[in-house]
Parts: C-alpha cells; sequence; structure tokens
C-alpha cells in the first residue's frame, strides 16, 4: 500500500490525505507549492512528481465497509 506521508519533505506543510500532494516513485512527498518550484522534479531521485491520489477513508473505514470479516483474522 502506498506510504501517506503527513507532510511535504521539502517544507514540511502538513498534507491532508485527501488534500493534493505530489510523490516521485521512491514515494517522496511534496506539497503542490514546492512540486511547483522543482518543475515536477523530484530534488532527491531527479524523478517525475506527479499529483499523489487522494485517500479519502482510513483503512479502517475502508475494512468495515467489506473486507471486516477477513481482516479480523488477521488483525489482533
Ligand atoms: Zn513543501
Ligand atoms: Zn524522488
Amino acid at each position: 500500500m502506498l506510504k501517506m506521508k503527513a507532510a511535504c519533505e521539502c517544507c514540511s506543510a502538513p498534507l491532508s490525505l485527501a488534500g493534493q500532494a505530489f510523490i516521485c516513485s521512491y514515494e517522496n512527498t511534496f506539497c503542490p507549492a514546492c512540486a511547483e518550484q522543482f518543475r515536477q522534479v523530484c530534488p532527491t531521485c531527479q524523478g517525475n512528481l506527479v499529483p499523489r491520489p487522494s485517500r479519502r477513508s482510513s483503512p479502517t473505514e475502508v475494512a468495515k465497509s467489506g473486507f471486516k470479516a477477513k481482516l479480523e483474522e488477521i488483525l489482533p
């Protein structure tokens, strides 16, 4: 599962899960302002920065909606 980092790795601006953020293939995460400043190129790996898919519900909420029984077997 994609790691949803909660802050920009450049300026530490808070990033909400459903809000806009940019990531590279190594999951370096930046706020839209920094991504624009870097011209959509990751300063760490020189890879493309692309818009991060937003996540509207927590894994727990997803579990409740469909996979609850299965997850209850795995989770303590
Ligand atoms: Zn930033
Ligand atoms: Zn990178």
